[in-house]
């Protein structure tokens, strides 16, 4: 090929790659920048190894249980790194001893429906207790979001959160999230984030909680489409329903979207949790870092107008389709919904994008889909009337 086919015949294969990956060169940007040596300072910091600076003086960041004086510092400490992401910050006092640390990122077009990144800073023990895992490592990996976020602009707005009391009983997550309901907040999707730092059999399992509440299967099928479009490389161990005992339970209790990710709670738990010997020395870096992008993928994602952002947008008050079963082996069945069954288009595809079958509805709300020359994985369904576009996560199992 001359030197001009061969330039249009690679830029055509470099964008068909880009589009049909389905990489956003965002959320690759953020995920770039995420950088472990920032990651484990932020964790040393937040569990007394290395020291921090707190309105100017060089302190320590001891116990962060809620009766102890490294709580109020970890708070302070935080704070000011957020500030310096240029974050506006909201503190929520709920109590005589507790205190929420929220940074908000503002949305360009979307200023009042948000997303929110969280992790609890408060841990158990008395003076000696570096809570590495339990959850310096969850309050590190929302630390480093607001950092890796910052050079970058997205249409919804953007909460970082840290919670205090979880180990009281999720009561930060609580106050705040009632509060939310009360106030007719719109939060589109909760993302949290607690223990990320154990892999003892070092399997790359990494649980993902997610309850039927509100989108909250979405989400989770958005994340387990960004650990595999993004290539993150953890096995995500889908738990449904999704533990109590940490704070996505009080959004889903106040019938929020919710999801949580965490290292492997059955199985392989962490054999030195609320102990002394809870520290970074313990942690599977290279698993700590895939948990942390996992997050930041799927959150990047939502907020930059994603599934799950056009799923509860108001041109999608319902899912325009619902699919039975999932998984599914032989047959998958698509009910379309009565406004959106003329003139839109029905594709699944792989997670790369590539069409394995499509259809024009031409009024037309039910279709039957004949799976059996495809592969057990992850597939998608896309819908789309021509305006919008809607997506969603099928498993193929045989
Ligand atoms: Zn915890």
């Amino acid at each position: 090929m001359e030197n001009k086919k061969i330039f249009y015949f690679l830029l055509f294969n470099f964008l068909f790659y880009m589009i049909g990956k389905g990489q956003n060169p965002i959320v690759q940007k953020i995920l770039n920048e995420v950088n472990m040596d920032s990651l484990t300072f932020f964790v040393k910091q937040l569990t007394g190894e290395e020291k921090v600076i707190i309105n100017g003086i060089p302190d320590t960041i001891f116990s962060r249980h809620k009766n102890q004086p490294g709580n109020e510092k970890a708070f302070q400490f935080v704070k000011q790194k957020f500030l310096g992401y240029g974050l506006q910050i909201d503190s929520f006092q709920f109590s005589a001893s507790g205190k929420n640390l929220l940074g908000i990122k503002i949305g360009s077009i979307y200023p009042t429906r948000k997303f929110i990144l969280g992790a609890h800073y408060d841990n158990v023990g008395s003076t000696i207790a570096p809570g590495a895992d339990d959850n310096a490592s969850g309050s590190a990996a929302v630390l480093e979001a607001a950092r890796v976020f910052s050079e970058s602009t997205f249409p919804f707005t953007i909460v970082f959160a840290l919670w205090d009391e979880e180990e009281q009983g999720l009561i930060g997550s609580n106050a705040y999230s009632s509060f939310a309901v009360s106030n007719n907040e719109t939060i589109l999707g909760y993302i949290n984030m607690d223990m990320l730092g154990w892999d003892g059999n070092n399997d790359s399992v990494a649980d993902l909680h997610v309850r039927p509440v509100a989108n909250s299967l979405q989400l989770a099928d958005k994340a387990i489409e960004s650990n595999s479009v993004y290539a993150i490389g953890l096995n995500l161990h889908i738990v449904n329903p999704g533990t109590g005992a940490t704070d996505h339970a009080a959004f889903w209790d106040n019938g929020y979207t919710a999801i949580g990710i965490n290292e492997e709670y059955d199985g392989d738990f962490n054999p030195f949790w609320h102990s002394s010997a809870d520290s970074l020395g313990q942690f599977n870096l290279p698993f700590y870092e895939k948990c942390a992008k996992l997050a930041y993928a799927t959150l990047a994602d939502c907020a930059l107008d994603s599934i799950i952002s056009s799923g509860i947008s108001d041109v999608w008050e319902q899912p325009p389709f619902i699919i039975y079963p999932n998984p599914a082996s032989a047959k998958l069945n698509i009910e379309i919904g009565s406004v959106y069954h003329n003139n839109s288009i029905i594709q699944l595809t792989d997670v790369l994008g590539k069409i394995y079958y499509q259809e024009l509805l031409l009024n037309k709300n039910s279709l039957e889909i004949n799976l059996q020359n495809l592969q057990s994985g992850f597939y998608i369904i896309k819908f789309n009337n021509g305006q919008n576009s809607y997506s969603s996560t099928l498993v193929i199992n045989k």
